[in-house]
């Protein structure tokens, strides 16, 4: 964190100071992986248990709000994630397409070249 995190991220990170999981209050480690004057995203680990968590928080009017959610990712995957470009429709239909053809499943069965 450094001088130019907004303030409401600030107050805002306290709400994640505490493992959903453990329930131990202040064993977080949290990243900002993304803010700007109204929102963050955070990731935060737990430094006793080890899960983490994903936290968005968003400024209101006379407060934060804080929507959380345990997850899988570490920190590396998080960034990796985010820096990826969203799904399109077009990827969408391509998937649809690929899974619902006979030559996925034959590709999928067919054993390895050697
Ligand atoms: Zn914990």
């Amino acid at each position: 964190m450094n001088t130019s995190t907004p303030k409401f991220l600030v107050e805002g990170l306290r709400l994640v100071s505490v493992c959903p999981a453990c329930k131990k209050d202040g064993k977080t480690n949290v990243h900002i992986l993304k803010s700007d004057r109204q929102t963050g995203l955070v990731h935060v680990t737990c430094q006793t248990c080890s899960h983490t968590m994903m936290a968005f928080l968003e400024q209101q009017r006379g407060g934060v709000s804080c929507v959380g959610l345990i997850t899988d990712l570490s920190l590396q995957d998080a960034r990796y994630f985010l820096d990826r470009q969203c799904l399109t429709a077009d990827d969408v239909l391509l998937a649809h397409e690929t899974l619902t053809t006979g030559d996925f499943l034959n590709t999928l069965l067919k054993p390895p070249c050697s």
